[in-house]
């Protein structure tokens, strides 16, 4: 089996201004240790990006974009290119998060034009994709998520994809406290890597880290984190606040 170091991430969404970002980031460079042998990111507004890079320099904590443009420059006002979020310091960008999916009409081909623009800009994407509710329950699950990764990778030279990592949040999961099973996390997981096998090749899908995202809290990561194809998680709530995120982090 490939040895695939752990990653967990927080996503802050629109919450904290710049002030406020700095003193979090501030106070999880103390309770993160230097040391950590599991790879952390965080995820700033676009506005507390560089601040927030500026103040973790020096600690083991990655800063990614929560979402980027696929053009390079332009007239395209209100978006921002993936040069401008490396400029910021940044290593990492999420792309197609469900509630970009859901609110901004992020769609599986702009998923994939982000995609080619970030690699391309030598940034590590986490890309998203997830089930709705209704479409679990009308038993599309895999049909969904299989297209997701078909056309998220569409047209992307396989020697190129190896910096990429997946995130599984099945929607209903998101900020709703219901966490999916570990049955059905593992499930997915495992369909996951083997469409990425079949799309790519095996020893990518081998060496993908795939995280979990949706209601991960300190409570329930060691058991997610215990299942054979789970390599981290994407968490949004439990990320907002010191204690939790660092506890997520130190799940081992
Ligand atoms: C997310 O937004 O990616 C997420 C997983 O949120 P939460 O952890 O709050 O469910």
């Amino acid at each position: 089996m490939a040895n695939r170091t752990p990653f967990i991430a927080g996503n802050w969404k629109l919450h904290k201004d710049c002030a406020d970002s700095i003193t979090f980031a501030e106070e999880l460079k103390r309770a993160i240790p230097q040391d950590i042998d599991v790879d952390v990111m965080v995820a700033p507004t676009f506005t507390a990006l560089h601040p927030v890079c500026e103040a973790l320099k020096g600690s083991p904590i990655a800063v990614g974009a929560q979402d980027m443009f696929w053009e390079a420059q332009g007239a395209w006002t209100g978006e921002i290119s993936a040069d401008m979020i490396r400029s910021c310091g940044c290593t990492h960008v999420i792309i197609g998060h469900s509630e970009r999916r859901q609110f901004f009409g992020e769609t599986d081909e702009t998923v994939n034009a982000k995609l080619k623009a970030a690699l391309a800009a030598g940034l590590v994407p986490i890309v998203c994709i997830g089930e709705t509710d209704a479409e679990r329950k009308a038993g599309k699950t895999f049909d969904v998520l299989g297209t997701q990764v078909t056309k998220g990778l569409n047209g992307i030279d396989p020697e190129t994809l190896a910096p990429v990592i997946l995130a599984y949040e099945p929607v209903w999961a998101i900020g709703t406290g219901n966490t999916a099973t570990p049955e059905m996390v593992q499930e997915v997981h495992a369909f996951l890597r083997k469409s990425v096998a079949d799309t790519t090749h095996k020893e990518l899908a081998n060496a993908m880290r795939i995280l979990y995202g949706g209601s991960v809290k300190s409570g329930n990561i060691a058991e997610l984190m215990g299942l054979n194809d789970v390599d981290g998680a994407l968490v949004g709530g439990a990320s907002l606040e010191t204690e939790s995120f660092s506890g997520i982090v130190r799940y081992k």
